[in-house]
């Protein structure tokens, strides 16, 4: 299976740029994972690679082949999308070897591949149904075979799952990855949902306008995003973000806002600028509630003295929103005992896990800690 690269490529449509300046390399059999809101450019991308799109600037490359220029056909990709669109009148059979049969692919191949393909799949037992005899994950897996038959250089999805219920979805992200690690087909899949991303991929680009934020692995991103977008937009439920300045007290750090200190961790916090207005992040899920024993104001880790506004039971984990002077921020907690609405608590803010943004949203603790 190829590579496939992207050198410096830019789109516009009219005026308006929509890709800019996108530069990645996808390793040979890697599942690689676009994630971005709607309208960043996602569905662009791929389009541009299925030949779909004409670059504006840049080289596109399926292992060393340059394929820019190349018409669709000659390309060799096939790509999966939400529309599965099977033909009603048509048997699952016939869906999947429709596009073999135009391309006079000869019959005992085509046999061959639908086998194949329909064991893949487990859509053995089903070959003969019309798509309205099926459930919606059976047609999205149909849709899936349709791609896989043509047996593709490099597979595209374009948010194949969206119409599925979360249900539905949560089973057919797993048997797409384990799909792929079988097949070791080099695959791009583009999703706006951030879960999905974390779940499957071997590695994720996060997206925004057109321009890549960050790749890495799924930990990475969790834990050292390099902005402050990719930093409220990995991790369920979404970090929170306090705005204030640091200060330099007693040769230690601390990150003020109205109404709070937070004390910072010394050795990552070196270069920071003071004065500057930034803005400090935690996660929900790094704030805990301590029940009782009062801590010293100013100590690493202190304490932030709040109130309960809303809990959120899921059964596991809750969530708990509180304020704290001005400020709102939410913890998520497994505790068995929680706090009620109105009761004053405190928060633990572990200074390890603090992350600290300047004014151009770029991380300032990461790079430091790395
Ligand atoms: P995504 O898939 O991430 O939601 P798209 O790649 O579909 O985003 O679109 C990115 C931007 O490009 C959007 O603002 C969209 O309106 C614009 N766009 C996409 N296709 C065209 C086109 N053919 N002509 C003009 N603008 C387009
Ligand atoms: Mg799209």
């Amino acid at each position: 299976m190829p590579s496939v690269s992207f050198e410096h490529v830019f789109k516009r449509f009219d005026a308006v740029s929509v890709v800019e300046d996108f530069d990645l390399h996808v390793a040979d059999g890697e599942l690689l994972v676009l994630v971005g809101g709607s309208g960043s450019g996602k569905s662009t991308i791929l389009r541009l690679l299925a030949g779909l799109e004409e670059v504006t600037a840049g080289t596109i490359r399926i292992d060393e082949r340059d394929v820019t220029s190349l018409p669709p056909r000659q390309r060799d990709v096939a790509m999966v999308f939400q529309d599965y669109a099977l033909y009603p009148h048509m048997t699952v059979h016939e869906n999947l070897s429709l596009g073999l049969r135009l391309r006079k692919v000869p019959r005992a191949e085509i046999e061959r591949r639908v086998r194949w393909v329909g064991g893949a799949l487990g859509l053995e037992p089903l070959l003969n149904r019309r798509p309205k005899q099926l459930s919606g994950g059976q047609r999205q897996r149909v849709a899936m075979g349709r791609a896989m038959v043509r047996e593709p250089l490099v597979f595209l999805f374009d948010e194949p799952l969206s119409n599925l219920d979360a249900g539905l979805r949560a089973q057919m992200r797993i048997e797409i990855g384990s799909l792929q690690r079988r097949l070791k087909t080099t695959t791009i899949y583009v999703t706006h949902d951030q879960v999905e991303a974390m779940t499957l991929g071997d590695r994720i680009v996060v997206l925004a306008t057109g321009r890549i934020q960050q790749v890495g692995r799924p930990i990475e991103l969790y834990r050292t995003p390099v902005n402050r977008f990719v930093a409220g937009f990995i991790g369920t439920p979404a970090m929170n973000f306090l705005e204030g300045r640091v200060e330099q007290k007693d040769g230690g750090s601390v990150f003020t806002a109205e109404g709070l200190r937070i004390g910072l961790p010394n050795d990552r916090i070196a270069t920071v600028a003071s004065s500057e207005p930034m803005t400090l992040g935690i996660r929900p899920e790094n704030l805990a509630i301590v029940t009782g024993g009062p801590s010293p104001a100013d100590a690493p880790g202190a304490g932030l003295r709040g109130r309960v506004l809303l809990v959120e039971r899921l059964g596991g984990t809750s969530h708990i929103h509180i304020e704290v002077g001005p400020h709102r921020l939410m913890a998520s907690v497994s505790n068995e005992r929680l706090p009620e609405i109105g009761d004053r608590i405190e928060l633990q803010v572990p200074p390890a896990l603090v992350h600290l943004f300047g004014e151009d949203g770029r991380a300032l603790l990461q790079t430091l800690s790395c």
